[in-house]
């Protein structure tokens, strides 16, 4: 029989989120049946819910950042048993054989299956995500949560951590390194956060004067205020990697010149075309290059979080109810969250 769940929804791009119930199916072999705890908020939860890049599929449930703990298990699943603390992000399904999935980056398949506003591969249903009280999932996009960490501060490891992780380990990010982050927010604080425990020389590009103290707690050796044109000018050629979280167009021309030869800025917030243009000449001259990111396969999600467990490395979070979501993404588009709001799901059952 499938299973009644509560959670809160979208049922358009102008309307806001309300309690909506829905069913979660029954075990399949290789399914976990998953009691949700916490949920972190993600940018990408608002532009889902709001319809920024086109193509939600009503209604939604948003949430990949879901921590919880195993109730049962399909008769085929081995890894994982009930009381097991686990985490699901952004994927739960994929092809499964195509070059991507054979190498862990199963967020690279054509057929992946994303958590939320997404067709499952077998019945067609809609998926729907982690403003719920409960989640089944097939135990290969299930992720162990490390022993003794912190299941609050774990939540955003799911999809801002991995998502950092994913072009840092990439583009071969370590002790000596010098690497910058573009924007602190929920993403960008874990990219601090990672690239400092990876032994980089860590860089912040941020728009708000404010920031600086945080900045530095959180693992920046520097922090670039980009309004200002003397502080960019002292950036040149800092850096290898830029890894860029800034959720909406903008200029892209000011930070080429802070790129060493042959350094990349990886594109991990913003969808669209640039605007203003991207001027190649100095891309060109210097062999820099700009790129995107996804998320991060299964293993190196598995990996992420078992650094993170050793490193002792949780997002900051502030924890909100769910009736308070909607309030939450008024403030999230004003950056005012320090830095990821985290969903206690037991406010839905109460
Ligand atoms: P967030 O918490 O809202 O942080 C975004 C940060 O960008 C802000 O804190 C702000 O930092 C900076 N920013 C600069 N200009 C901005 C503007 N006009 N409006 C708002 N913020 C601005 O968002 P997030 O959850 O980290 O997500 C960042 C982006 O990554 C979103 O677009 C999200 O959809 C996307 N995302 C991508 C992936 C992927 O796989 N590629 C995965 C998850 C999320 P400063 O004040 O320091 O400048
Ligand atoms: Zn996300």
């Amino acid at each position: 029989m499938p299973t009644i769940t509560r959670g809160y929804a979208a049922h358009s791009a102008t309307t806001p989120l309300v309690p909506f119930s829905f069913d979660r199916r029954e075990l399949r072999p290789d399914d976990v049946a998953i009691e949700l705890l916490y949920c972190g908020v993600c940018h990408s939860d608002l532009h889902t819910a709001r319809n920024d890049w086109g193509g939600t599929l009503y209604t939604v449930v948003p949430g990949h950042e879901m921590i919880g703990r195993v109730t049962a298990v399909g008769q085929d699943v081995t890894r994982f048993k009930p009381g097991d603390h686990v985490g699901v992000g952004c994927l739960v399904d994929s092809c499964r054989h195509c070059t991507p999935c054979d190498h862990g980056l199963e967020q690279y398949c054509t057929e992946k299956v994303f958590s939320y506003s997404s067709v499952d591969l077998h019945d067609h249903s809609v998926t729907q995500g982690g403003y719920s009280e409960r989640v089944v999932v097939s135990e290969r996009f299930v992720l162990r949560i490390p022993e003794g960490i912190d299941l609050k501060g774990a939540a955003p490891l799911l999809c801002a951590g991995i998502t950092m992780w994913s072009p840092l380990r990439h583009w071969n990010v370590g002790k000596g390194s010098h690497v910058a982050i573009t924007g602190l927010g929920g993403l960008g604080h874990m990219g601090l956060k990672l690239a400092k425990a990876m032994g980089a020389h860590v860089t912040l590009f941020t728009r708000s004067p404010g920031k600086e103290a945080d900045a530095r707690r959180l693992g920046a050796d520097e922090v670039v205020l980009t309004s200002d044109e003397k502080q960019m000018t002292a950036a040149t050629a800092k850096f290898e990697l830029i890894v860029d979280t800034v959720p909406y167009v903008h200029d892209l021309n000011p930070y080429i010149p802070t790129l060493k030869v042959d350094g990349t800025l990886v594109l991990v917030g913003f969808l669209g075309p640039l605007e203003p243009e991207l001027n190649t000449v100095p891309l060109v001259l210097e062999r820099k290059a700009v790129a995107g990111s996804l998320i991060g396969g299964i293993p190196e999600t598995q990996e992420m979080l078992d650094f993170c467990g050793t490193n002792a490395i949780t997002a900051d979070v502030e924890m909100i109810r769910m009736q308070e979501i909607n309030e939450a993404y008024e403030r999230m588009l004003k950056s005012d969250v320090k830095y990821r709001f985290v969903i206690d799901i037991a406010s839905l059952r109460a």
